[in-house]
């Protein structure tokens, strides 16, 4: 039987051709795509921890307005 679905790289939309399952046209593909993960996974720590400094920050600047309004 022939498999005709289409089963394309996650990192380049390549066609894959071969064994069920397989995600990556090569090594490469498959460690530049974890790599890629790894970062945007990084970014989006970072990206939090800014929120919350600013969050601080906010509450910060509050308790010294209220301070000064006492
Ligand atoms: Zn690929």
């Amino acid at each position: 039987m022939i498999n005709t679905m289409d089963t394309t790289c996650l990192y380049c939309d390549e066609i894959l051709f071969g064994r069920l399952g397989k995600k990556f046209c090569s090594p490469h593909c498959r460690s530049a795509y974890h790599y890629n993960e790894n970062k945007h996974k990084k970014d989006k720590l970072y990206d939090l921890l800014i929120i919350i400094s600013y969050k601080y920050a906010e509450l910060f600047f509050i308790s010294l307005r209220q301070k000064n309004q006492a």
